[in-house]
């Protein structure tokens, strides 16, 4: 059970992202992190894409000890955002082109975003030189995406806010809370709120909870993780440090900025993680993988994809 593997802190997350609407990729990197071991799976919150996760397990032959989490967010929070670019302000440099982490930027007559390949990093905005890019939330209604999820088969909600609206994410918390009563994931943005009403928000969200039925996201900064750095996965460790010392009666998995270095990182400074969740860095170092078309006709190249992937994922399943 997903709850075992916390309790024995063995639990490795890959995070194929809260906005990554690409079913083939989607499957691609379930069948490759299934092999190397990864247990949980953090996917947008697409009916279509919990069918490709699922094929992804199927390919590995992997039928047990493997879970699923859907990814929800509330207005204004970047996992559910999608960048699209003002033609009009556009003057063709091509730089979100290069600094997109996940090839969602297309160059045709014009530049333009793949939608369904857009994970809402905001890479693109922050750095182009016209602010032709804007960041536009999409929304969920949860009363009709939840249903249809849940009747996929799913083991977990993950709940991302970055807001200060309190009134708006209780009100969102409790609603998923109505309509699921599996495992549910509470990330809420650090930067925002602060220390103090982080934990106090937190908190309260656990109110309703049943003890260790909750696992608390302790962000860095998110989708930052693309280098294997000490400094990317730094916030990360500070967030579980905070958690761990309010010692609240539910999971904490580091997430955000997370790479090889994080476990180690964790340890030097006595925290002790449930579950390490890595997405950036964990796609990247596959990614040539996940471009091969005969990534399924060709054994060598699928065990040379699950070998990168076990180096990863080992560091928390077999610590
Ligand atoms: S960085 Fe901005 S101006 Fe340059 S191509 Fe992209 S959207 Fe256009
Ligand atoms: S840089 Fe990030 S936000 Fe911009 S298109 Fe690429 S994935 Fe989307």
């Amino acid at each position: 059970m997903l709850k075992d593997l916390l309790d024995n802190k063995k639990c490795f997350k890959l995070v194929c992202g809260a906005g990554n609407e690409d079913a083939k990729e989607v499957e691609r990197l379930v069948t490759i992190y299934s092999l190397a071991g990864c247990n949980f799976f953090d996917l947008c919150a697409k009916p279509e894409i919990v069918d490709a996760a699922k094929r992804g397990l199927d390919r590995a032959g992997i039928k047990e000890d493997r879970y699923i989490c859907v990814s929800v967010g509330i207005d204004g929070d970047p996992h559910i955002t999608k960048a699209v670019i003002d033609q009009e302000k556009c003057v063709k440099c091509g730089k979100c082109k290069v600094i997109c982490p996940h090839d969602a930027v297309i160059e045709l007559d014009k530049y333009k975003v793949k939608k369904e390949r857009c994970i809402g990093c905001g890479q693109c905005a922050v750095n182009c030189p016209k602010q032709a890019i804007e960041m536009v939330s999409q929304l969920q209604d949860y009363k009709e995406v939840l249903p249809k999820l849940i009747e996929k088969g799913i083991d977990c909600i993950e709940f991302h806010a970055i807001s200060t609206d309190e009134k708006d994410v209780m009100e969102k918390w409790d609603q998923i809370n109505q309509y699921f009563d599996g495992m549910l994931c509470i990330s809420i943005d650090r930067s925002e709120l602060g220390d103090k009403k982080l934990k106090e928000c937190v908190k309260k969200m656990l109110e309703c909870r049943k003890p260790y039925t909750t696992i608390i996201q302790a962000d860095g900064i998110a989708m930052s993780g693309s280098n294997d750095e000490y400094g990317t996965t730094l916030q990360a460790v500070a967030t579980a440090q905070l958690f761990q010392n309010a010692k609240m009666p539910a999971y904490i998995m580091m997430s955000g900025g997370t790479n090889t270095k994080s476990i180690e990182l964790a340890s030097l400074c006595n925290v002790e993680p449930h579950c390490l969740a890595v997405g950036s860095f964990a796609r990247k170092i596959v990614k040539d993988h996940l471009l091969a078309e005969d990534l399924f006709t060709n054994k060598n190249k699928l065990d040379e994809a699950v070998k990168i992937a076990k180096s990863l994922v080992d560091i928390m399943v077999n610590r």
